[in-house]
Order: C-alpha cells, then sequence, then structure tokens
C-alpha cells in the first residue's frame, strides 16, 4: 500500500461524470439559472456543467483549504468572493470538483447566500466522499466510500510538484538519481500515478530545477539532482 493513496482521474472520466450530474439534475425537476463555480478545483467541472444543461451564467468564488496535494489546512476561508453579484430572484448552484470534507462547499454556499440575495443556493460537485463529509451536497454524480487523492487532469503539475516536494522533505536526502527518486516516488504514491502521468512527473521536476529546489549535478559521471530546500 502507498503511504498516500491515488487515483488518477481521466478527462473522459470528468467528461461523463458532468454529463452524469446534470441528468441528476434535470431529474430532480430544479433547474439553476446561474452556476457558481467554487474556484479552482470547480472551474472545469462547472463549466462542462452549464454546457450539459444549456446555461450561460457562470461565476465563480475562491476558497481555499487544500493548499497543496494532499494536504489539508486547518480551516477554509474564502480568498476572492462574488462581490456585488445580483442574484436576486435567481437559482443558484454552486458547484465543486470534489466534497471532501464538506467545508469548502458549506462556506461558499452560506457565502453566495449572505451576500447575494438568491431565490435559492443548492450544491453539487462531481464526487462526494461519504466518509469523509460533514456536508452532503445537493447533488453529484459519484459516490466514494474510501479516502483517495483523486489526480484530476487540471491538477497535474501542481500536485506532481508538491508530492515530489514531500518527498525531498521527508527523506532529508540529498542527492538523487532519476530511478531512485521514481522508485520512491512509487512507494509514497504508488505506481498507477508515476505510469500514468509520468510527463507531468519529468515536467515538475524541471519545473522545481527552474526554481532552484533541485540541481542537476555530477554523481561520479552520472548525471543526479541535488536537492535544495
Ligand atoms: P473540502 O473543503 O475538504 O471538501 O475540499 C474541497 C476542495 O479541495 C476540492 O475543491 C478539491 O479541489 C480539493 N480536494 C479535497 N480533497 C480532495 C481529494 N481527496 N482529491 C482531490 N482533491 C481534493
Amino acid at each position: 500500500m502507498p503511504r498516500i493513496p491515488v487515483k488518477v482521474v481521466e478527462w473522459s472520466d470528468v467528461v461523463a461524470w458532468a454529463k452524469r450530474l446534470a441528468e441528476v439534475i434535470k431529474a430532480s425537476g430544479w433547474r439553476p439559472d446561474v452556476v457558481v463555480a467554487i474556484a479552482r478545483g470547480g472551474y472545469v467541472p462547472a463549466r462542462l456543467l452549464c454546457d450539459f444543461l444549456g446555461i450561460s451564467d457562470l461565476l465563480s468564488i475562491q476558497v481555499v483549504h487544500w493548499p497543496g496535494a494532499a494536504q489539508v489546512a486547518e480551516k477554509a476561508y474564502i480568498k476572492y468572493g462574488l462581490g456585488q453579484a445580483d442574484l436576486a430572484g435567481k437559482n443558484v448552484l454552486v458547484m465543486d470538483d470534489i466534497v471532501d470534507t464538506g467545508d469548502s462547499v458549506l462556506l461558499a454556499k452560506e457565502a453566495v447566500e449572505k451576500c447575494c440575495s438568491p431565490k435559492a443556493v443548492k450544491t453539487a460537485a462531481l464526487q462526494v466522499i461519504t466518509s469523509a463529509t460533514k456536508f452532503m451536497p445537493d447533488y453529484y454524480a459519484v459516490e466514494v466510500k474510501e479516502w483517495y487523492w483523486y489526480q484530476y487532469p487540471w491538477t497535474a503539475l501542481e500536485d506532481m510538484e508538491s508530492f515530489i516536494l514531500r518527498i525531498l522533505r521527508e527523506e532529508k536526502r540529498p542527492l538523487w538519481s532519476l530511478d531512485d527518486l521514481s522508485a520512491k516516488f512509487v512507494e509514497y504514491y504508488g505506481e498507477e500515478l508515476l505510469e500514468k502521468r509520468y510527463t507531468y512527473f519529468r515536467l515538475a521536476l524541471e519545473r522545481l530545477k527552474e526554481n532552484g529546489l533541485l540541481k542537476p549535478h555530477d554523481c561520479g559521471g552520472v548525471q543526479c539532482l541535488k536537492q535544495n530546500l
């Protein structure tokens, strides 16, 4: 078992789930006039949902709760609100990619209710982790029972960077060959992630080099990486 269980989500999964979610919402008989995406994870799902439901009004609110991949902050907070948006008389759907603890979606829902006088606010997500959440969204496409970090396509590079940094911080080892780092990555996060997102693994290494956190180093005639945290 890897230290952090990760599942890779493909674009085709996302589209299928957004379509399914639109069907669930339609079947409920309630129709949103406006979708509010919770940035940043809710952006792509909310845009897809607008397409499947034929909705043109899409706004956004930014909530911060998980500053790094699989690293939760103590409290969720609103970084950017909806400002002066007038939602009087509107049915509003607040949308995120995944409901984990439920804090982000609940905070966003309450903020929309307070700021903008909507007729009604409901919540939706592609996925909900029912064993973790304190708050159930009104609509969802997939129920997840066991906790995983879902590696969505829109966080592939930043998740990789964050995951590699975690290894570097925890292992405190100065020099890494690519093979050693790959093996440690598999130990931490499982084989599937490295296999399916290998291009992003390499891109993340490049970015860590650009930012000076890794430096190319000569390990007795073989290229390796020196960590510089
Ligand atoms: P929460 O406030 O705990 O419900 O977390 C919601 C936000 O954090 C979501 O918008 C996701 O972008 C991110 N997130 C939280 N948990 C996960 C997870 N298990 N897998 C992927 N992303 C997550």
